[in-house]
């Protein structure tokens, strides 16, 4: 390890101790930016990194709400206000029980990368919570999510943060959300993204991410003249991410084989067809049910439940091109990295955020294969959250070619961002140091400019 960033992550691990995914987003981006601080001492003298791994403010607070029994119930809710030197804090609302202020902080970290990389004027941030709605009634969700923005309203806004959804936020709690802010603050503003088609919301927002992750998986394999048609594709997940890109990959001739949730997967080795995707749409949307009811329901797939004692994801050992993981982080590691490259994938475009261990990571820088990490790959959810925030300023729409084109743009220009930084500072075709450099320099510009703040 370059020894400015060991120091750099002592001081970082001593600060935030306990937050293991945290350090691990920091140290990836901190050794990608070796040779431009090398280049740049200006950016060392004015601690610009060091600023930028220190929230700009922490709000973490109570989330009391009464159960269809009359029980009460208290969770704990989260916002990270990141980084606003290039626009107001941006990012989406986690609701899981395995959130915790660490995974917060290295999502709005990531976040304040991918959001300057969009070309959007847009600053990072992540919030959520430690609240379950899974198993949960309908009125069950709107009480916690009218709790949980009686205290968030007062500390977001269209001009200041503007939360969307992420794991287990979906349409249905944006709703909530939203409903709730509009009778606190007394205004119908585009304070949350991924609004309703009627009520604020813009098309292909639902699509966005999966789609841009796609469409850059799409401008990799362009780099070797090659497309997506007839290729193999494992995508994990089986929510809003993992849904649209098995409908893109449908619509470009892939053929995706396989779809998780955190209970197992479904291997379909005659590929999911868009009648069987529509099957997991009303599935995972309005049942939701698990995955395991469709290889109950479809011959010849194969669901195997998920086993805590393995030390690999059998999901990634089956033959195919190309890898989406969709779900979550760290879901793919070492041993999963090796044997996907063994077996032939060599396109990995991350719709999840931070899937890959470091060592993962490694294996597939090592082998050279087209790999576009999350950062880049699923910026295209957050890009589409921006052109909902100018429809609402404008107060006008676009229509969903209008949007899809922009989005295609967007990723376009994302990869050309991450090929042309990774050229400049000499390591041609990685889009991890790309990524991270890229969106490096757009941030330490604005924070040189607006001095010590
Ligand atoms: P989602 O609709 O809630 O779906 C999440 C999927 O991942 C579900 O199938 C879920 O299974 C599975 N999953 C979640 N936690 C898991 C765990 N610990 N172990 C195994 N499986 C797990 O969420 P999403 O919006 O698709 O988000 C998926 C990923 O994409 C996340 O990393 C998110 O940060 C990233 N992302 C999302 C957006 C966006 O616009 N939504 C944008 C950029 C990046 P269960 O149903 O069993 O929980």
């Amino acid at each position: 390890m370059h020894p400015h960033v060991a120091g750099l992550m002592e001081d970082v691990k001593a600060k935030n101790p306990a937050q293991p995914e945290f350090h691990q987003a920091v140290e990836e981006v901190a050794e990608s930016l070796v040779p431009v601080l090398d280049k740049h001492p200006e950016y060392r003298s004015a601690k610009i990194f060091e600023r930028i791994v220190e929230p700009e403010r922490v709000i973490m607070f109570r989330v009391p709400w009464v159960n269809d029994q009359g029980e009460v119930q208290i969770n704990r809710g989260y916002r990270i206000e990141m980084n606003s030197a290039i626009g107001p804090y941006k990012g989406g609302l986690r609701f899981h029980p395995s959130v915790t202020l660490g995974i917060l902080k290295f999502l709005a970290f990531e976040q304040v990368f991918k959001n300057a990389l969009t070309t959007l004027p847009m600053g990072g941030g992540k919030g959520g919570s430690d609240f379950d709605p899974k198993g949960k009634s309908d009125d069950e969700v709107m009480r916690f999510c009218q709790s949980f923005m009686s205290e968030l309203y007062r500390h977001i806004g269209p001009n200041t943060d503007i939360p969307a959804g992420d794991i287990g936020v979906g349409g249905r709690e944006i709703g909530f959300l939203f409903g709730q802010y509009k009778r606190l603050a007394n205004e119908f503003t585009g304070v949350l993204t991924g609004k309703g088609l009627n009520w604020g919301g813009s098309l292909i927002r639902p699509e966005a991410t999966g789609y841009g992750s796609v469409y850059f998986a799409q401008e990799m394999l362009a780099t070797r003249n090659e497309s997506l048609e007839g290729k193999r594709c494992l995508v994990s997940g089986s929510g809003n991410v993992a849904q649209y890109t098995v409908q893109k990959l449908l619509q470009l001739g892939a053929k995706p084989l396989t779809l998780s949730d955190s209970s197992g997967y479904i291997y379909d080795e005659a590929g999911i067809d868009e009648e069987k995707l529509a099957f997991v749409m009303q599935l995972k949307n309005q049942r939701r049910g698990r995955m395991k009811e469709y290889a109950d329901k479809l011959r010849g797939v194969k669901y195997t439940a998920f086993d805590a004692s393995l030390d690999h994801n059998p999901l990634w050992g089956h033959k195919a091109e190309c890898a989406f993981p969709s779900a979550t982080q760290n879901e793919i590691n070492v041993r999963d990295a090796q044997r996907m490259v063994k077996n032939g994938v060599y396109v990995v475009s991350e719709g999840a955020n931070m899937p890959t261990t470091a060592d993962g990571v490694s294996v597939f820088l090592e082998s050279r294969i087209l790999y576009g990490p999350g950062k880049a790959a699923n910026a295209g959810g957050v890009a589409v959250s921006g052109l909902e925030m100018a429809q609402n300023s404008m107060r006008y729409g676009w229509t969903r070619d209008e949007v899809d084109n922009r989005l295609q743009l967007i990723m376009k220009n994302i990869h050309s961002a991450c090929i042309g930084a990774a050229e400049r500072f000499e390591t041609p075709g990685n889009y991890v140091n790309g990524a991270n450099i890229a969106g490096f320099l757009k941030v330490a510009d604005a924070m040189m400019d607006l001095g010590i703040v």
